[in-house]
């Protein structure tokens, strides 16, 4: 183990009344990184975030913090700093009494007290509203006193989990970039629990992606967006979601090449993987469409149009399916038929049957 590892997550199992609710976690989490655990309500993201907060014991397995296992450390010793969805700010307080709530129940002394409320509180631009109680602060104010009231503590870990699971989209988009722009500013190690992959590709610096108890992939947000290891990775992040439609991996005089219901000899340089089927994973941007037939490009029909403003997503016929296809706004309407081309070296072969994606240039991992 090197010395920058904040937190050691070592092969931890907990199951409850014989259910596996973390089957074996292996994570690390550096200091000052940002590592959010993504994934679908119950794959065991908050049973993770109370062991290593030492609320829950872990059946088997070692947590580590700087090196140490704390499996049978009290919570309060753990220095570890935990916000949740409701944030819990004390509105009959004031900011400052928030601030100063959790330094007093450690009996740490006034002036130093002061000291470290008026710190924070300039860090996290909180010196004007310090005599405003808790219920009359908004939402932005509520995070920023949740989060201050954590981190005036000095916690060596941070743990939000689903911090802003409680608010409209339009706040969330603010307060994402607020948070992380504080996380960076005060170089703190954060565990970040969310199901909303926005959040986790916007703010992390790596992203473990759990399903079942089980990390699937750890990895930066643009490995775990461009060469996810699964189908359910692939699918879970991304929104429009990736498409996935059958294809046919056949040898055409020496090269391989993708058939699918609407395109065929797709070359498919950089991959070495036996001829059969398999599904092909398209995202929705890297589908090309056009107004009159190209190289490459199959008549499709649109079905239906949506509107995100800065992009419509065209819902059109691919064999028997429907793909999603992003393009600018206005482009085409609903019953038109347009032309279609995708880009295979952006496309993902997944494996029919194990549903894994196949390694570019690996014959092992076909086998
Ligand atoms: P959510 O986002 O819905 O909170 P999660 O990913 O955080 O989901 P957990 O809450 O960790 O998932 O739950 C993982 C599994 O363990 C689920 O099947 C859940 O029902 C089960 N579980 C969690 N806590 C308990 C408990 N105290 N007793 C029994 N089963 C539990």
């Amino acid at each position: 183990m090197t010395d920058d590892i904040k937190l050691e997550l070592r092969g931890v199992r907990k199951s409850f009344d014989g259910v596996v609710a973390v089957k074996g976690l292996d994570l690390a989490l550096r200091k000052g990184e940002f590592l959010s655990l993504l994934g679908p309500s119950g794959c065991g993201k908050s049973t993770t975030l109370s062991m290593i907060a030492g609320f829950l014991a872990p059946d088997s397995g070692e947590i580590l913090v700087d090196g140490r296992v704390v499996n049978k450390m009290a919570p309060r010793k753990r220095r570890i700093g935990l916000v949740f969805q409701d944030y819990a700010v004390f509105s009959r307080l004031t900011v400052r009494a928030n601030l100063a709530f959790g330094l007093e129940s450690q009996g740490m002394p006034r002036k130093e007290r002061h000291r470290a409320v008026a710190e924070i509180s300039e860090k996290l631009a909180l010196c004007d509203i310090l005599g405003a109680r808790g219920g009359d602060l908004n939402m932005s104010e509520m995070q920023r006193v949740a989060l201050a009231r954590v981190l005036v503590t000095k916690p060596e870990l941070l743990l939000l989990d689903e911090p802003m699971s409680n608010l409209d989209a339009s706040l969330r988009a603010s307060l994402r970039s607020e948070l992380k722009q504080i996380q960076k500013d005060l170089e703190q190690t954060v565990l970040y629990v969310t199901h909303d992959q926005v959040e986790a590709l916007s703010m992390s610096d790596r992203i473990a992606v759990m399903r079942d108890g089980a990390v699937l992939q750890a990895g930066t947000p643009e490995d775990i967006y461009h060469r996810p290891v699964d189908r359910f990775v692939a699918q879970f992040i991304g929104d429009p979601p990736i498409n996935i439609v059958p294809c046919r991996v056949e040898d055409a005089q020496g090269k391989l090449v993708v058939n699918t219901a609407l395109h065929s000899g797709l070359g498919l340089a950089g991959r070495d993987v036996p001829v059969g089927d398999y599904l092909l994973a398209v995202r929705p941007h890297h589908f090309r469409a056009s107004h009159e037939p190209r190289e490459g490009t199959a008549e499709s029909e649109i079905r239906l149009v949506e509107n995100f403003g800065a992009e419509h997503v065209l819902h059109v016929t691919y064999g028997d399916e429907l793909v999603a296809v992003v393009t600018e706004p206005g482009f085409a309407q609903e019953g038109e038929r347009l032309h279609l081309s995708l880009d295979i070296e952006q496309a993902h072969l997944i494996h029919p049957l194990d549903e894994r994606i196949m390694a570019r240039r690996s014959r092992e991992a076909a086998a």
